[in-house]
């Protein structure tokens, strides 16, 4: 058995944290690769080492002095390695660093040094080998990631060590240059190393204990998520859950791998199982609840439009000629309704309805803004009875007016549009219907 931990910001972030992450990593011998994101957030008003580095390499660019800039980062890290009483000095690296700044060596380097010297560090900590990430973790010339040639190098590397600390969130383009993964791409790091060393699990520490079935911004105390389906929870953070990188999913979903979402100030916990799939029912119908509100619907009407083949096709063109994506396209008879990102549509409202007609002839075009899509996700409402029917009536006591329906053909969610101002509403009346009184 072999895990993959992989350890964000906040585990990260002083000495004290550090700790508790040696800890759990002795705790148990198979924990034998390590990812660490770069020192986050010590409280609230703190800010993470990225957002420093980024900072002061723009002064760097700006030919502006940036030796204050630096230093305050090389005292975070001072900080770790005194409260860990390491014989550790970081100060050729910073010299380094420095340099490279001064040679205007990209904020993609920049960025990535917060996880690069963390590591340095953690493999101090732990006794472990530390391998440079720009090594074993590549992008091809277009700047995308290169999985064949990572996975081919990365796993003969790790073959020849009993344990390493990997750093998260960066590898290296063709020519060397050190490119980074967008933010908090650390966790993707460690989906592919678990995938190069066919982890049994990938771990991802974090500050709290897994998933949860709504925003706890909207519902008090919200129960947790104890296993996912690595397709719901692709549903559930599309539509703005969020705790995992997105592309982290996809590495270890090839391999069947099953992440486990822990947290580091509370390790017995048991946290979020994200599994390919499962025969765990959830607690209740439905797994999570996630939404967004600024929706645009553009509603489409044209008689006898369910006949004229092609103008579904014609519509969005109009939409891709003003590079504007959709979201859900719901459609009647002789109406067809486009939901798209508000922000992104509203500068070019009048050039998308003139398209539309140019390109599709329609009878109306109305335009209706402020609007919120929610999506009820849940492996098991496909074998359930009535779910939409207890979400439709729940919203109805509650007052809400739904505005849109679309349920996907996989019968894993259903999303219910409505006005951004029901939002909350909506949302806690769905939450109390399956999870409160669990009907
Ligand atoms: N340190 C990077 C960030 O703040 C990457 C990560 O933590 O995953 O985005």
């Amino acid at each position: 058995m072999s895990k993959v931990v992989k350890f964000g910001g906040s585990s990260l972030a002083s000495a004290k944290q550090f700790k508790k992450v040696g800890d759990i990593i002795k705790a148990d011998p198979e924990r034998r690769w390590v990812v660490p994101s770069a020192p986050g957030k010590r409280d609230k008003k703190d800010t993470k080492v990225t957002d420093m580095l980024y900072a002061c390499y723009d002064l760097a660019e700006n030919n502006k002095d940036f030796s204050k800039a630096l230093e305050a980062i090389k005292a975070r890290y001072d900080e770790i390695i005194k409260g860990l009483k390491l014989d550790l000095d970081l100060s050729d690296e910073f010299a380094t660093i420095e340099k490279n700044f001064k040679a205007k060596a990209g904020n993609n380097y920049a960025a990535s040094r917060g996880e690069y010297l963390n590591g340095i560090i953690m493999a101090n900590y732990l006794g472990y080998e530390f391998i440079d990430s720009a090594t074993v973790i590549f992008f091809d010339e277009n700047g995308n990631f290169d999985g064949e040639k990572t996975n081919e190098v990365l796993s003969e590397r790790l073959s020849k060590c009993e344990n390493a600390v990997i750093p998260g969130f960066y590898g290296a383009l063709p020519d060397g240059s050190v490119k980074t993964f967008s933010r908090g791409g650390s966790d993707v790091t460690g989906s592919i190393v678990s995938k190069a060393v066919k982890a049994d699990v990938y771990e991802n520490w974090t500050d709290v204990s897994g998933f949860l079935i709504a925003d706890p911004r909207i519902i008090d105390n919200p129960k947790g998520i104890d296993v996912i389906t690595y397709r719901e929870l692709r549903e559930l953070s599309y539509m703005g859950a969020g705790v995992l990188h997105e592309d982290a999913i996809f590495p270890v979903r090839q391999m069947g791998i099953p992440i486990n979402i822990k947290n580091t100030n509370a390790p017995e916990d048991r946290g979020t199982w994200i599994v390919g799939s499962t025969c765990q029912k959830s607690d209740y119908v439905i797994t999570g609840i996630a939404g967004k509100k600024g929706f645009c619907a553009v509603n489409i009407e044209k008689d006898m439009m369910n006949s004229e083949i092609g103008f579904g096709r014609k519509v969005l063109q109009a939409f891709e000629e003003n590079g504007i994506s959709f979201e859900h396209v719901p459609s009647g008879i002789d109406t067809l309704t486009v939901f798209v990102h508000q922000d992104e549509f509203i500068d070019k409202e009048q050039k998308v309805v003139a398209g539309i007609h140019r390109l599709a002839k329609p009878d109306t075009i109305e335009i209706e803004a402020d609007l919120a899509l929610i999506a009820v996700v849940g492996r098991g409402m496909k074998s359930t009875r009535g779910t939409a029917g207890r979400i439709f009536s729940a919203l109805a006591h509650k007052n809400v007016n739904v505005r849109m329906i679309d349920q996907g053909s996989s019968e894993l969610n259903i999303i219910i549009g409505v006005s951004n101002e029901d939002f909350e509403t909506a949302i806690k009346a769905i939450y109390d219907i399956f999870v409160e009184t669990k009907l």
